[in-house]
């Protein structure tokens, strides 16, 4: 078995079945570690990924890289975006991988097949079909790499809390009293404040009498 169908079968699993979006994942985070001289047969302990979407291809990117939430290694910003970025910590080397159709329009892949589903009013009504989505795992693994993917070499420093490890601080909320780790804690009119608390608006406008 080749190493791509390897990575495919392990996604299958991960993931519940095979989409186009879990295919992207693959193959952006088999191309990123390949530029970053990793290989993902092996354990990459000096590897971060940060995913922008809470979506298929993070399942594809966590089959190829083994990064977890848990281990510290696989990091969420929320934008919605099918856009990873991949850093080799002992290099410092970080690559970001997009969809090439999002900034090239005359290519063919991901989002011309994505957009062609919402018909261009932001509505999939009716849903995709079975054959509608067999037709994007084909599109998004059949295309060769340079008209399927962006990868670019960035500049990219990776926060001292964010690096995976022991916590280096722990706080606690002077409103909840639950802790909070590596940093995430906000100071609020003189209060050390959560941030689930800081989005609660009564409470902020008790602290600050608004
Ligand atoms: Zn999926
Ligand atoms: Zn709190």
């Amino acid at each position: 078995m080749d190493e791509y169908t390897t990575f495919l079968e392990k996604a299958k699993k991960l993931h519940g079945g095979v989409c186009a979006g879990v295919v992207m994942g693959i193959r952006m985070s088999m191309a990123a570690m390949r530029e970053l001289g990793m290989d993902p047969a092996k354990q990459n302990k000096d590897l971060i990924v940060y995913v922008e979407v809470d979506r298929c291809m993070t399942d594809g990117v966590q089959a190829v890289t083994g990064c977890t939430l848990g281990h510290r290694n696989l990091k969420y910003n929320d934008h919605g975006k099918f856009v990873a970025t991949f850093i080799n910590m002992s290099s410092g080397k970080a690559i970001r991988a997009s969809a090439k159709d999002d900034t090239c329009k005359s290519s063919h892949g991901f989002w011309k097949w994505a957009e062609n589903l919402f018909k261009g009013n932001g509505k999939c009504e009716p849903s995709p079909t079975p054959e509608d989505m067999e037709e994007g795992v084909e599109i998004v693994s059949g295309l060769p790499e340079e008209e399927l993917l962006v990868l670019e070499e960035i500049q990219f420093e990776v926060p001292e809390n964010d690096i995976p490890g022991f916590p280096k601080h722990i706080a606690t909320c002077e409103i909840c009293n639950e802790h909070v780790m590596d940093g995430k804690e906000l100071l609020l009119g003189g209060k050390i404040i959560c941030r689930s608390c800081a989005c609660k608006e009564n409470l902020l406008k008790e602290l600050f009498e608004l």
